[in-house]
C-alpha cells in the first residue's frame, strides 16, 4: 500500500501504523494522500480499529479508506487541502496556540498564463504545491484559489517566518515570486477563526498595495484601525440611506487681513458614531472616498452651507462659504450640473460660493475637472486651491488654471516668526498671487506673534484657532453673526487685544527691511543636498540688486549666478568657508573679490550661519555687501 501513498504522507502514515501495532494506539484514523492510476493525486481518509489476540496483542486491523469523505476538502489540481478544510484545522490550531499562519499570492499568475499558456500555469502551482508540501517547518499547506496559497508554519518567530518565506522564495526564484503576511496562531489577537482571516487577508491586500514580492506582518494597531474603519463604512452607509443622519457641517470663519471681518466660513464636516462618539474628517474623508459615499455627502455639505449661508446673508449680506471637494468627486461626469441644481435650489448666486480642492497632479490631469471649473467660473463661483505648498506646487499651472484663490498650508504658517525660508515662500507666492489677481488665505494662524508676520507679508484672508475654532452653526451665529450676545461681545473684546498687542510688539511700524535695502545689504538662503550635490540661493530683492540678478530665476540658476562669479583666486577659499559654515555653529564671515555683470570686479562681504535644516537640506542664511564702493569718512 505505501508505494501508492504520496511521498510527502509516507512518513506521517508509517508513524501512525507504527503506533497500533506497538499497541500505543487502538484506533487509527487519518487523511493522506493517494497517487491514483492515472498519475493524480486523491486525498483518502483512512480509518481502522485494532483487534488483539489472546494474550491482548493487535493481531488484527479492520477499516476502510474512503475517497468521498474528503472529496470536498481539497484543491483537484494540486491536492492540497482547500479553503473549508483549512478553517477546520484553525479552529484546532487556535485552540493549541501554536505557529503562524502565512497566506500568500503567486504575483502575476494572470500574466505568466497569458505569457506561457495555461499548462504552464498549472504546472507552476503543482511546483508551489510540492515546495510547501515537502518544506520541514511547514506543517500544513492549503491551495485556497487560483494564485492563492496558505500555510501552517511552525514557527516561534517572525524572523523564522521571514526565514521560511525567503527559502521559498529562493527555490522558485527562476519561475515567479511571491506576496505574503503572516499572523500568529494565537487567541489574544484572534478570538475565532473568522476574526483571522480577515484580518490575514486585509494584511495580505496592504502587502499588494505597498510593495510586491515582499512578506508583511500582521499589526494589531493597523488591523485595529482596519475593523474600525469597516464599522463605520457600515454606519455611513445607513447613515446615506437616511439623509446624512449623524453628519453635521461646522464653520470655520476666514476673516479679512487688517480689520478682521467676516468673509466667509469654510464647511468642514463632523461625524458623531452612536457607537465611537465624534469622528473626524482625517478619519472618515478616506473612507467615504473609497466607497464614494463622498458623492452623495459631499452634496449634502454644500446643500447644508449654502442654506446656512443663505440665513447668515440676513445679517452679513455678502457673507461667503467654502467648501471642501474632493478630487474623486470630479469622476462623476454631471458634476457640475449637480452643483448648479443646488445653488439653483438653494436660491444662492454663484459669487457666494467658494470650492476647495487640496492640490495634487491628479487635478492637473483631469479634464473633467478643468470643464467643471469653466462652467462653474462663469456663474461666478470661485475655486480654491487648497493646502498649498504641500504637494505638487506649481505656481504656472494655477495660472493656466484659472484659480482665484490659494490657501497657504498651517506647515508654512506655523512658526513663521522664526522661519525665514517659510516666510520667504510665502512672501513669493504672495508676489506671484498679486500679480495674477489670485486670492491668498493663510491658514492655521495660532498666535498673535504669527498674524503680526503674516500681516506684514498682506494675504487677503486669514484663518485659524486664533480666531476661532470650527464650531457649530450655532456657536458660529451667537460668536459673528448675532451681534446682540455676550459671545460676539467678548470676540469684539479679542479683537481689540490683538490690536493692542501687535501695537505693543511693535511689528506693525517697524520694517527692518527698509533699512537694510537702504544700506544695501542682501539677504540670502542658501540650500544645500550634498548627496545629490544639488544648490539653491534664495535672494531678497536686496540681493536681487546687489548682485544684478534678473527677477525670474530659479533658486538654482541664482546660486550658479553667484558662485560662477566668484573671482578664480578665491573660489578655493568661498568654497572652504561654506563647508566651515555646515559645520561650526557660529557665524562665519568671508570676503572675496566678484565679478559684477554691471560694475565689473566688486569686494563683497558676507556673513553667514547655518540654521536648521529643513526638507532634508542643509540651510544656511546669512546676508551680503558689497564693501568695496562704501563711503568712509
Ligand atoms: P482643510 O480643508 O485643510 O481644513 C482645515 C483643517 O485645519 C480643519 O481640520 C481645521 O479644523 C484645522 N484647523 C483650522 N485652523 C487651525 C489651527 O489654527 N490650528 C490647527 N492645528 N488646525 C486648524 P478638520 O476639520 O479636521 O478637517 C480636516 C480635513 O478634512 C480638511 O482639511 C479637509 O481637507 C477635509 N474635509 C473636511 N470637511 C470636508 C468635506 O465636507 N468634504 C471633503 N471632501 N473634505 C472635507
Ligand atoms: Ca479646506
Ligand atoms: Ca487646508
Amino acid at each position: 500500500m505505501l508505494s501508492v501513498v504520496h511521498p510527502a504522507d509516507r512518513k506521517s502514515l508509517t508513524e501512525a501504523l507504527e503506533a497500533v501495532t506497538t499497541g500505543k494506539e487502538r484506533m487509527l484514523n487519518g487523511n493522506c494522500r493517494w497517487i491514483n492510476i492515472k498519475g493524480d493525486v486523491v486525498w483518502v481518509n483512512y480509518r481502522g480499529k485494532v483487534l488483539c489476540d489472546n494474550l491482548g496483542k493487535p493481531s488484527l486491523m479492520i477499516g476502510r479508506v474512503s475517497e468521498e469523505a474528503l472529496r470536498h476538502l481539497f484543491n483537484p489540481l494540486t491536492g492540497l487541502w482547500n479553503k473549508p478544510k483549512m478553517r477546520e484545522d484553525l479552529k484546532v490550531l487556535l485552540e493549541k496556540q501554536v505557529g503562524y499562519l502565512m497566506l500568500f499570492d503567486i504575483d502575476g499568475l494572470a500574466a505568466i498564463n497569458l505569457r506561457h499558456g495555461r499548462a504552464y500555469g498549472d504546472t507552476l502551482l503543482k511546483a508551489v504545491a510540492e515546495l510547501l508540501d515537502t518544506h520541514d517547518l511547514i506543517t500544513a499547506a492549503y491551495h485556497i484559489d487560483h494564485n492563492n496559497f496558505a500555510a501552517v508554519i511552525n514557527a516561534d518567530t517572525t524572523e523564522d517566518v521571514e526565514a521560511v518565506f525567503v527559502s521559498l522564495q529562493r527555490e522558485m526564484y527562476d519561475k515567479c515570486t511571491f506576496t505574503a503576511c503572516a499572523v500568529p496562531i494565537n487567541r489574544d489577537f484572534f478570538h475565532d477563526v473568522s476574526s483571522l482571516l480577515d484580518s490575514i487577508n486585509l494584511t495580505l491586500k496592504k502587502a499588494k498595495q505597498n510593495k510586491r514580492g515582499h512578506l508583511a506582518f500582521f499589526s494589531v494597531d493597523e488591523i485595529g484601525q482596519r475593523i474600525r474603519s469597516l464599522a463605520l463604512l457600515e454606519e455611513f452607509q445607513a447613515s446615506v440611506q437616511n439623509g446624512c443622519e449623524g453628519f453635521e457641517v461646522f464653520y470655520q470663519p476666514q476673516v479679512k487681513t487688517g480689520n478682521y471681518d467676516l468673509y466667509a466660513v469654510e464647511a468642514l464636516l463632523r461625524y458623531q458614531s452612536p457607537v465611537r462618539g465624534r469622528v473626524f474628517p482625517d478619519e472618515f474623508i478616506p473612507i467615504l472616498e473609497s466607497s464614494r459615499l463622498i458623492d452623495t455627502v459631499g452634496l449634502w455639505v454644500l446643500e447644508q452651507s449654502l442654506l446656512q449661508c443663505k440665513a447668515w446673508r440676513d445679517h452679513i449680506p455678502d457673507l461667503h462659504v467654502s467648501v471642501n471637494f474632493s478630487i474623486v468627486q470630479f469622476e462623476d461626469i454631471f458634476i457640475t450640473e449637480k452643483i448648479m441644481g443646488i445653488l439653483n435650489a438653494t436660491g444662492m448666486p454663484g459669487e457666494a460660493l467658494t470650492i476647495e480642492i487640496t492640490e495634487s497632479l491628479q487635478l492637473q490631469e483631469s479634464p473633467q475637472f478643468s470643464a467643471c471649473v469653466k462652467s462653474l467660473k462663469a456663474l461666478g463661483v470661485s475655486f480654491s486651491i487648497d493646502d498649498f505648498g504641500t504637494g505638487y506646487s506649481n505656481l504656472g499651472y494655477l495660472k493656466q488654471m484659472n484659480v482665484d484663490e490659494i490657501k497657504i498650508d498651517r506647515i508654512f504658517v506655523s512658526g513663521i516668526e522664526k522661519n525665514t525660508y517659510n516666510h520667504r515662500l510665502i512672501e513669493n507666492i504672495l508676489e506671484f498671487a498679486k500679480m495674477s489677481a489670485i486670492r491668498v488665505c493663510c491658514e492655521g494662524i495660532e498666535s498673535i506673534r504669527e498674524l503680526a508676520i503674516l500681516e506684514g507679508l498682506n494675504p487677503d484672508l486669514l484663518q485659524g484657532y486664533l480666531f476661532a475654532k470650527p464650531a457649530s452653526a450655532a456657536d458660529i451665529e451667537r460668536t459673528f453673526i448675532d451681534c446682540g450676545t455676550a459671545e460676539y461681545e467678548q470676540h469684539m473684546e479679542f479683537i481689540h487685544k490683538i490690536y493692542h498687542v501687535k501695537e505693543k510688539m511693535g511689528v506693525i511700524h517697524f520694517d527692518p527691511k527698509d533699512i537694510l535695502r537702504e544700506t544695501d545689504v542682501g539677504l540670502w538662503i542658501i540650500r544645500i543636498n550634498e548627496a545629490d550635490r544639488y544648490f539653491e540661493m534664495h535672494a531678497d530683492e536686496t540681493m536681487e540688486r546687489i548682485m544684478a540678478v534678473e527677477r525670474k530665476v530659479t533658486p538654482q540658476e541664482c546660486f550658479v549666478h553667484w558662485q560662477s562669479r566668484i573671482c578664480e583666486s578665491h573660489v578655493d577659499y568661498v568654497h572652504k568657508n561654506l563647508m566651515h559654515m555646515m559645520n561650526v555653529n557660529k557665524v562665519v564671515q568671508l570676503e572675496y573679490p566678484w565679478m559684477h555683470p554691471i560694475l565689473g570686479r566688486v569686494m563683497v562681504r558676507s556673513n553667514g550661519k547655518r540654521v536648521k535644516d529643513s526638507d532634508g537640506m542643509i540651510v544656511l542664511e546669512g546676508y551680503q555687501k558689497i564693501v568695496s564702493n562704501m563711503e568712509v569718512v
